[in-house]
């Protein structure tokens, strides 16, 4: 390996230490990613300084977290042509000791070692286990500086093997902490080609995978957030079905989302080829977004099929499995503590991925309701999700066609109004021109014109509108709340009938 790999940097942190007489290696996953020729996503150096030495080495340095890491802000680096992927603190941990985990989610307290091989010791992986050693230039100019690896766990055996193993006996190591069970299942994923069985593909060693087997009830001791951010790597992955599938076979999903288990084993209807399960989890294999939302919405949409099953066989129905999914779905992402925004908008593409959508017998109207409820913001989404569905139904084939036209068509609606912010007057004009007071009742007024204008766009004009609202405003409040609601919900309820009936055996 050519020193040229590690950024300058890096190479002047390491100096730093080192010209201080204390030992600092390069180490864990961007040593791993530099010998799998992949872009590191974080530097790490490993070094015998305990951590308020580490601080009083560089002025500009902060604690990183309670277990003595330190990190050093550095000019921004980025690798060459990747300026998306900057990179501007390094962190530095003091060598640390594998302590006990009483409470099996953190080290009860964090003790420091002054052996490097104790470090690699106490890592996850034997990947993650190799730590480079930089040698000092022997000029000013730099030019012998040599790169040696250590690897006292052989690491770099694993990864020509491409075999994920623990450093250490798996059962010990994932009862000290559970956490890296889903690490192992989100290195599968990351690293495993999709859909090729051969012998030149990752896999997780096995012993290592059956003590994943033995131990995965443990998950439930680990805090739903660390839990969360693997499993979100998981989706995010090169290969997700393959990582969600092996987090069911080894028992892990049990614990994260046991709601897509129901699923398994369970068949559909003449529409479908595969259970749903196996369906989910094309869904998500096949979705063309590298987005988590849309992903997670791929995976989540049919888990509301187990609970809404009617029938057996062919003839099978699953009425109001997209509205009881969201609610689920809504739950699911709640206990794994996904931020707000996320839970939204992945609930709100698993209630809506029933729209329904045929050439020439969809009005425009429908479009624009469609628009109203999804917003336009989400609808590349929401079709992407659709793509994704059809792609993992495995019969028919995908209709792009369709799919084409319904974006033809939201671009022909897009600039007609599907919200009371785009109608030709606003909230000023009904107080300035009818002296209607500003409160819910304006609000009402505004909503009814909506509801009629998203019918038919060519009632948006400001004359016709304030006539309207003239009339209008003589109505009390809760009748124009009804009939706002009687216009949207009627033609809601319209849409969705529509979908029941073309999809008799509803899908
Ligand atoms: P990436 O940066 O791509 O997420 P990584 O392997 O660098 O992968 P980090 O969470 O950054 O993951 O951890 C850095 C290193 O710390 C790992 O390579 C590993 O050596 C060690 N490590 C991380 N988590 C654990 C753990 N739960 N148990 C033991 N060692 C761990
Ligand atoms: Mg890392």
């Amino acid at each position: 390996m050519d020193y040229s790999v590690i950024p300058v940097p890096v190479l002047t942190v390491l100096d730093t230490l080192k010209n201080k007489g204390f030992r600092a290696h390069v180490v864990g996953g961007c040593v791993r990613d530099l010998l799998l020729g992949r872009e590191p996503k974080d530097w790490d150096i490993t070094t015998d300084a305990k951590p308020d030495q580490v601080l009083e080495s560089f002025p500009d340095s902060f604690y990183e977290n309670d277990f003595g890491t330190v990190g050093v802000k550095v000019e921004p680096f980025h690798k060459e042509g990747r300026p998306d992927r900057e990179h501007d603190v390094i962190e530095v941990t003091t060598y640390r000791a594998e302590s006990s985990y009483s409470d099996r989610r953190r080290p009860d307290q964090v003790s420091f070692v002054s052996n490097l091989t104790e470090d690699l010791s106490r890592r996850d992986f034997t990947m993650n286990a190799i730590a480079l050693e930089v040698t000092e230039p022997a000029s000013p100019s730099g030019a012998s500086r040599e790169i040696d690896i250590i690897d006292p766990f052989h690491g770099q055996e694993d990864i020509r093997q491409k075999m994920i193993r623990t450093v250490g006996n798996p059962e010990q190591r994932f009862g000290e902490d559970a956490l890296r069970m889903m690490r192992a299942v989100r290195l599968y994923a990351e690293l495993r080609e999709p859909g090729t069985d051969t012998a030149d593909n990752w896999v997780i060693d096995y012993p290592t995978v059956q003590a994943i087997r033995k131990h995965a009830q443990l998950l439930c001791h680990v805090s739903r957030e660390r839990i969360r951010d693997e499993f979100s790597r998981i989706i995010v992955s090169g290969n997700p079905s393959e990582g969600v599938e092996l987090l069911r076979t080894t028992g892990l999903l049990h614990d994260i989302i046991p709601e897509l288990e129901d699923g398994v084993g369970i068949g559909q209807n003449l529409h479908h080829k595969y259970e749903i399960y196996e369906h989910n989890l094309l869904a998500l294999r096949y979705c063309p977004s590298t987005k988590l939302d849309v992903r997670l919405a791929s995976l989540l949409h049919d888990v509301g099929k187990p609970r809404t099953k009617r029938g057996e066989g062919y003839r099978s129905t699953f009425y109001n499995h997209d509205h009881v999914g969201a609610r689920m779905t809504k739950d699911i992402l709640r206990r794994l503590r996904y931020p707000v925004s996320i839970i939204e908008r992945v609930t709100l593409l698993v209630d809506n991925h029933l729209f329904y959508y045929n050439v020439g017998e969809v009005t425009e109207a429908s479009v624009r309701r469609l628009i109203k409820r999804v917003g336009l913001e989400n609808m590349r989404d929401l079709m992407a999700v659709r793509i994704a569905d059809r792609l993992g139904s495995g019969v028919p084939k995908a209709k792009p066609y369709k799919l084409r036209h319904l974006e033809y068509m939201i671009d022909k609606v897009s600039n007609d109004p599907v919200s009371v912010k785009m109608l030709a007057i606003g909230g000023s004009d009904l107080m300035n021109d009818l002296g209607i007071e500003p409160g819910p009742k304006l609000g009402a007024v505004l909503d009814v014109l909506l509801s009629e204008v998203i019918g038919d766009p060519s009632l948006n004009l400001r004359d016709s509108l304030l006539a309207r609202a003239k009339s209008l405003s003589k109505e009390d409040i809760d009748t124009l709340r009804e009939r706002a609601r009687e216009v949207i919900e009627e033609k809601k309820e319209e849409d969705d009938r529509d979908i029941r009936s073309r999809h008799r055996v509803a899908k």
